[in-house]
């Protein structure tokens, strides 16, 4: 699981020399992830990406790391190492992102933050009168991250209000840095309600009930009953998005519809947040010269030069989306609407 510590190091993670090799490989059912690198290890070397001697041992162990097998769920790699200055992080993920290969002082970080802004941090806390666990949920993975007895509580006092106290605490001392968007609760009747009572007072995360959750049930079946809740989570929340961005469009405010309306805004650089239904895909063109994206114009419309064919105009649209620091939304549901959203954008308000 990418904790949140992971997102922090890598974020301040900085090396004197280009050292830091940053790898990201889109799964799918038809690709080979290390046939995929080994192409972009020998595109790098025609672009004369600075690889050099002093990353052979970074490719080696990236090339060993694909070897292995990937859960069925992973849509996509990121592999960050420098071996000189002591860093792996090889992170799974859920979404795809585009191949890429590059080489800089620190970790290319705009894909693995983009696909990361979609998934919230659960936090899952089990009780029963006796102990409590805790474990940690996030983009489809789940693990324990620890846990209390009764026993343990009884400095705090005996019986359920002091255990109450003290499972509240250890809480707050689990969930220290780990960025928790919610907490799953899982407890029978009445240490509940005075579990959510004690937790409701403290930061200020979201909480919800699962009183169908035993308090010894396995890391596996808690981790499929939260991704049962975080596929709710996200339909509501995308339906939400998009209505206020329809509204927004209607009402004729910072909104566009559509995938050509999207890439000439993109273009532009009028875009905001990006929001794209997941494995949407269309041809289109690239301009030779200019680099602009357009649907259909064997000429670029921007600059005039001839463009040539892109396969998937969609999966570079959003690439560019990130690279220039615009939010992307893929909206893995289909939506309330009729016909749905594929693509749309909320711009950035006019200066
Ligand atoms: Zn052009």
């Amino acid at each position: 699981m990418i904790a949140a510590s992971h997102i922090a190091e890598l974020m301040t993670f900085e090396t004197p020399v280009s050292s830091v090799v940053s790898l990201f490989l889109e799964v799918a059912d038809h690709s080979l992830p290390s046939r995929s690198f080994r192409r972009l290890v020998a595109e790098a070397s025609e672009r004369k990406l600075a690889l050099g001697a002093e990353h052979e041992e970074d490719l080696a162990r990236i090339e060993s790391f694909l070897a292995e097998p990937l859960p069925s769920d992973c849509r996509g790699l990121a592999v960050f190492s420098s071996r000189r200055f002591g860093l792996w992080r090889p992170c799974k993920l859920s979404l795809p992102v585009r191949d890429r290969l590059s080489v800089g002082t620190r970790p290319r970080m705009g894909p693995v933050l983009s696909v990361a802004s979609h998934f919230q941090r659960y936090g899952v806390v089990l009780a029963d009168a006796a102990k409590a666990r805790f474990v940690e949920y996030f983009m489809g993975r789940a693990a324990e991250c620890g846990g209390m007895t009764a026993r343990e509580s009884s400095s705090a006092g005996s019986g359920l209000q002091a255990f109450v106290k003290a499972c509240g605490r250890a809480v707050e001392r689990v969930s220290v840095g780990r960025l928790w968007d919610r907490v799953v609760l899982a407890a029978p009747p009445p240490l509940l309600g005075l579990l959510a009572g004690r937790l409701r007072a403290g930061p200020t995360q979201i909480l919800d009930a699962d009183p169908g959750l035993l308090s010894d049930a396995d890391v596996s079946v808690v981790r499929e009953r939260l991704r049962e809740r975080e596929g709710w989570d996200r339909r509501s929340r995308e339906a939400g998005q998009i209505e206020r961005l329809l509204q927004t469009a209607v009402a004729g405010g910072p909104a566009v519809i559509g995938l050509s309306a999207v890439l000439s805004a993109l273009e532009r650089g009028m875009v905001r947040i990006l929001f794209v239904r997941d494995g949407f895909a269309r041809m289109g063109r690239l301009c030779g010269s200019c680099g602009a994206l357009s649907l259909t114009s064997g000429r670029c419309l921007a600059c005039g030069h001839p463009t040539a064919v892109v396969f998937n105009v969609v999966e570079e649209m959003i690439q560019r989306a990130i690279d220039r620091g615009c939010g992307v939304v893929r909206l893995l549901h289909q939506g309330p609407l009729d016909p749905p959203v594929r693509v749309a954008a909320e711009l950035a308000a006019p200066s």
